[in-house]
């Protein structure tokens, strides 16, 4: 597989080549193809193995068809993280394969002051990366909504639960209107992983790297 099978958008297949990636990686060969056609997916998968494009990228291919709307406190696209450290680097990536299009792309994690994150809500967001506990208290005090979120990523699964935050994803998930896309990763599947992705995901292809 090459990334031109992929048939993406040529801002994204140029901003992939420009970062010298010549060939995809085995879940991003799997999982981009799934990501582009709507499906829910269910990826075994651990860092490193590039999974942060296996998901990324069929996101911005599906956003560089309408780059321009911008909706304050409704973001498109939610990615929710354990961590500030993950959440920042999927931030990253999404800006480094999406710099061609014109997208805002924010992190709202614990830790730090609320201000700062409410005023770019309020400015609008495309693709907003969160971490659990941080997210659900800006939509307590409605400094936004999920009610516009199209796409939906769990990235890390088993480490949010390791975390704690298995209180704050049943209260989020069920924000987020059905008719979404679930893009549902975790490195390990013991029996609670696999429930929670059997209550998320909607006939999930299921990839495992
Ligand atoms: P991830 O597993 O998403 O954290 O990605 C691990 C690293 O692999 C990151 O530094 C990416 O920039 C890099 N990477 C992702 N996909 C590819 C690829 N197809 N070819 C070369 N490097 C890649």
């Amino acid at each position: 597989t090459k990334f031109n099978d992929f048939n993406l958008s040529p801002k994204i297949a140029e901003a992939v080549a420009s970062e010298g990636y010549e060939t995809p990686t085995p879940i991003q060969a799997q999982a981009i193809p799934i990501g582009l056609s709507g499906r829910d997916l269910l990826g075994i998968a651990q860092t490193g193995t590039g999974k942060t494009a296996a998901f990324a990228l069929p996101i911005l291919n599906r956003l560089a068809e309408e780059p321009y709307k911008l909706t304050p406190k409704a973001p498109r696209v939610l990615v929710l993280a354990p961590t500030r450290e993950l959440a920042t680097q999927i931030a990253e990536s999404f800006r480094t394969y999406g710099r061609k299009l014109r997208l805002n792309i924010e992190t709202v994690f614990g830790g730090v002051k609320d201000g700062p994150q409410k005023r770019r809500l309020a400015a609008g967001v495309d693709i907003l990366v969160a971490t659990p506990g941080r997210l659900l208290d800006l939509i307590d005090q409605r400094a936004l909504s999920l009610h516009e979120v199209q796409v939906l990523v769990l990235d890390e699964a088993d480490q949010m639960l390791d975390l704690g935050f298995i209180h704050a994803l049943r209260k989020i998930v069920p924000m987020v209107p059905k008719t979404r896309q679930t893009l549902f990763f975790s490195a390990t599947m013991p029996k609670q992983i696999s429930e929670l992705a059997g209550k998320y995901l909607t006939n999930p292809a299921k990839v495992e790297v």
